[in-house]
């Protein structure tokens, strides 16, 4: 089946009993292929005691024709073994990416309530371990629990006919074999788990590390933290070591009481034989068939493991899919038309029990350029983050043209209120693409051009042309690192292109200097006669630029005018003003400012 075919079908079924269902064509097969298989073997082990018998009887023409028969036998066991154990991994292997494919459409789903509620390793290593473990259980699981039903029957069907009791002298060791495989799977489950915790612990351990990399150099704690990690290490060589340890010992163990049951069924079998009870043929047969009966309940140990392991994994994984998203889609259709008219009416929010937000309302009419001023941690970035419904925007609080966007689809929304986040995060890809980042086609001649223009609007189309590959350079985690400011400017453009009616910039001045900032606020000037903007920002000299501008203190907006209006007024506003003006003026002298900078939002 191609990938394409494959993702076409949805919705996709996230139950174990859903997913069985889904792959039971493949299982049918599988299952076929496995009887036949097993079958195989039967008449393989029946046909193999006669032509021992007819050779050790000078039946020299049966022997060979038997022979040829059981060469042609064995040549189809081997094929009907690959493709019966094909058909069933791939539904594990199918079951794996259907669900992986699933898992991601509700990790796009869910929202912030849920990615409070569990961390991203958490989630990370659900999507690889878990999915992992339940493939284990969907492929090799139900390939073992098959082939144990069929392989016993095939097998007890020639050891029965060949003697009653050598079978069950032969199985006499059984209970002790099936109680020894039971005690070693209950020891190697607990000491999997152990495993796992202690990779999840050393997986975490290396990523902060390395995320913090700068951070341990600058505080010199390089030998600290290899400390610390040799600590997490040692924890994980021990558990592996002990894993090792019970998996060594399993298989040992086993061969041992098999070796046991070989030595009463060639004791007995011989004396069968002696006795002409049974044939040298039925004797050699019955030995490979009891080969056959070995494994399946050895391996029966082990699936019992797995299925353990599997149905664990899976209610990990159900804890995701069953969780609600916190942001749906309004039931109203998408608007054919959109201004760009945003009102704000009472709008109060908080985070848990802490509230941020508190009454809050304003108008952003189509073509207006409105400033948020306000300190760190006075809500400005929560109020930017509820006009697009990034956060859970309560009902009748936020109103695009009129609609309260809680009753439009988030689509219409998100794709009518642009929003560029103060720390703007760049995927591992081009420039080019991570401005393209909305467009369908991302590399198109069409793509490229409405990237350069956004590029220069947003005042980086230069630095981008001096970077090793241009446009065509790999930037984020894996290529080139930009600075702050380029990061900046270079989401502004990627804002500025998906053309939204109201443009939300969260401080995006924070890290330009002085003459990059005027040649910004330039070209937010000129979007404005196309878009509303709301306008973020630390910079009195940015809101000064604005129609109007929004004081925001504590989650309340505390004064509101221009900035004549605010200055005069004498408030907060003025405050802000005056101790940028002497910040600046203490710059100028070269002497350090005594006072952290406050923040301005302009809208
Ligand atoms: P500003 O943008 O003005 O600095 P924020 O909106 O970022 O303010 O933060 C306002 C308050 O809300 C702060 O006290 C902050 O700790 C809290 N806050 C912000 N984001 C979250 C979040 N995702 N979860 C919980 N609290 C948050």
């Amino acid at each position: 089946m191609s990938v394409n075919s494959l993702r076409q079908k949805s919705p996709l079924p996230t139950t174990l009993g859903g997913q069985l269902k889904r792959q039971s064509p493949r299982y049918t097969v599988g299952f076929l292929l496995l009887g036949t298989y097993q079958y195989a073997q039967y008449w393989f082990d029946t046909r193999l005691s006669r032509a021992i018998d007819a050779a050790t009887h000078d039946n020299a023409a049966l022997a060979s024709r038997l022979g040829a028969a059981l060469i042609g036998v064995a040549v189809l066991s081997l094929a009907l073994r690959v493709l019966s154990r094909m058909a069933i991994f791939n539904a594990g292997r199918v079951a794996e990416y259907e669900l992986r494919s699933a898992l991601l459409d509700q990790l796009q789903r869910l929202g912030p309530a849920f990615y409070r509620r569990m961390p991203i390793g958490d989630i990370m290593s659900r999507a690889t371990n878990d999915l992992g473990q339940v493939r284990m259980l969907l492929g090799f699981g139900i390939l073992n629990c098959a082939n144990t039903v069929f392989g016993l029957a095939s097998a007890l069907a020639v050891t029965l006919h060949i003697s009653v009791k050598l079978t069950a002298a032969a199985l006499a060791t059984l209970p002790l074999l099936m109680a020894v495989m039971f005690v070693f799977a209950r020891m190697m489950f607990s000491q999997q788990r152990e495993n796992q915790e202690a990779i999840g612990a050393m997986s975490a351990a290396v990523q902060s590390s390395i995320a913090g990399v700068r951070v341990v150099r600058s505080f010199a704690l390089e030998e600290e933290e290899a400390r610390r990690f040799a600590l997490t290490n040692a924890t994980y060589l021990d558990k592996s070591l002990r894993l090792a340890r019970v998996r060594g010992l399993m298989f040992p163990v086993m061969q041992m009481i098999t070796a046991f049951s070989a030595v009463i069924v060639l004791w007995y079998g011989g004396k069968l034989m002696l006795a002409e009870e049974i044939s040298p043929g039925d004797f050699l047969a019955f030995f490979r068939a009891l080969r056959r009966l070995t494994w399946p309940l050895i391996a029966l140990g082990m699936v019992s493991s797995l299925v353990q392991r599997g149905r664990a994994s899976f209610l990990r994984l159900a804890e995701v899919f069953s969780a609600r998203p916190d942001i749906t889609d309004g039931p109203l259709p998408m608007p054919s038309v959109v201004r760009g008219q945003l009102s704000v009416r009472g709008l109060s929010f908080g985070y848990g029990e802490q509230r941020v937000l508190q009454d809050v309302s304003f108008d952003l009419e189509p073509g207006s350029l409105v400033a948020i001023v306000g300190k760190t941690g006075s809500g400005k970035s929560t109020l930017a983050a509820l006009l697009p419904r990034l956060q859970p925007t309560p009902r009748g609080s936020v109103f695009l043209d009129g609609q309260d966007v809680c009753d439009l689809p988030l689509h219409a929304v998100r794709g009518n209120i642009g929003y560029a986040q103060q720390t703007a995060f760049l995927f591992s890809t081009t420039v080019g693409r991570n401005i393209a980042y909305c467009l369908d086609d991302r590399d198109g001649d069409k793509a490229m051009l409405a990237v350069r223009a956004a590029a220069a609007a947003a005042q980086i189309g230069d630095e981008i042309a001096f970077l090793p590959d241009g446009f065509n350079t790999i930037v984020g985690e894996r290529g080139v690192q930009l600075s702050g400011g380029q990061k900046q400017r270079v989401a502004l453009a990627r804002a500025l292109l998906s053309e939204p009616r109201v443009l939300v910039l969260d401080d995006p001045l924070s890290a330009v200097d002085a003459r990059t900032e005027r040649a910004i606020l330039d070209v937010i000037e000129r979007e404005r006669a196309r878009r509303s903007v709301l306008l973020i920002t630390h910079r009195v000299a940015a809101a000064a630029r604005c129609d109007s501008i929004l004081v925001l203190d504590h989650g309340r907006i505390v004064e509101r005018g221009t900035h004549a209006e605010l200055l005069e007024r004498g408030g907060l506003y003025a405050d802000f003003a005056e101790e940028q003006r002497v910040e600046s003026e203490l710059e100028a002298l070269g002497v350090e400012a005594p006072v952290p900078s406050p923040e301005v939002v302009t809208a």
